[in-house]
């Protein structure tokens, strides 16, 4: 329970990843502040994630790609438990468009929700954690594809390599006041964002065929090392990016 008196923001946090890394950080003492958009479906698995958790967590909900709805999730986080000490921006969209069919409209909307989120959401949790006398963490869930090309991806790998620079950037300029920047950049992970993959045995046999280690991971297994490295795994690491791809990126 190393994590006991800190508190955490996880954007998207009721599904994929982010269901797994409020768990993660949950179990590991932390209090949560579990961001989601609202609908039927994602009210109904909020509430029981919330009372799974009981009094150590809160759902909001925010919509990322505007600064007004962020600004407002840092402030209901901080009238809740009192502080912010680790930003986990991890709400993300694909489009799964081409350089040539990509209209303005999707190059927007990932933008927005991707990097523009994960801007705007470390700006507010570096203010609110230089006001508490800094110690935060940010961690940015970005990707192989913050590095590594991926045809037909286009505009989600521009998102994400975005993110690699916030990281870097804003490593740099905020380790002064104390606050880590760190990027997690996952392989293939077994969330609904791949559905469509996970629904074809072909593409699955490719594609755990490209898998040093043979398979894609589970989201608990991403989870585990956003846990680690918002406690005493990165006690020395800014400004950089984790991955946790079981090898692919070198794999070709
Ligand atoms: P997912 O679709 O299960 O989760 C995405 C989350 O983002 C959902 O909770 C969704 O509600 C939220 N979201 C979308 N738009 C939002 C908005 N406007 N405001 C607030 N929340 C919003 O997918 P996932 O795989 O869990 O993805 C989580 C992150 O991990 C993303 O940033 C994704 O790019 C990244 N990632 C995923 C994989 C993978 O293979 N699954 C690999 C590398 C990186």
């Amino acid at each position: 329970m190393t994590l006991h008196g800190k508190v955490a923001v996880v954007t998207g946090g009721n599904s994929g990843i982010g269901k797994a890394v409020v768990l993660a950080l949950a179990e590991a003492g932390a209090n949560i502040v579990i961001d989601y958009v609202s609908n039927p479906e994602a009210t109904e698995l909020l509430e029981k994630q919330v009372v799974a958790l009981g009094d150590k967590a809160i759902g909001v909900d925010a919509d990322v790609s505007k600064v007004a709805d962020l600004e407002m999730l840092v402030a209901k986080t901080v009238e809740a438990f009192g502080r912010l000490d680790i930003m986990v921006n991890n709400a993300g969209i694909e489009t799964r468009t081409s350089i040539l069919d990509t209209t303005e409209e999707q190059y927007e909307r990932v933008m927005a929700i991707n990097l523009k989120s994960a801007f705007f959401g470390t700006q507010l949790a570096a203010k609110q954690m230089i006001k508490q006398g800094g110690g935060g963490r940010i961690i940015n869930m970005t990707s192989v594809h913050e590095d590594w090309p991926m045809p037909g991806n286009t505009p989600y790998c521009l998102s994400k390599g975005g993110m690699r620079m916030l990281t870097r950037t804003a490593g740099v300029e905020l380790g002064p006041q104390g606050v880590q920047v760190i990027g997690v950049g996952p392989g293939a992970v077994a969330t609904p964002i791949n559905t469509s993959t996970m629904n074809d045995p072909e593409k699955m046999r490719t594609l755990d065929a490209a898998i040093p280690l043979g398979r894609m991971a589970e989201p608990s297994e991403i989870a585990a090392l956003v846990a680690f490295l918002a406690d005493e795994g990165a006690t020395y690491l800014t400004a950089t990016t984790v991955f946790a791809d079981g090898g692919i990126m070198h794999s070709s």
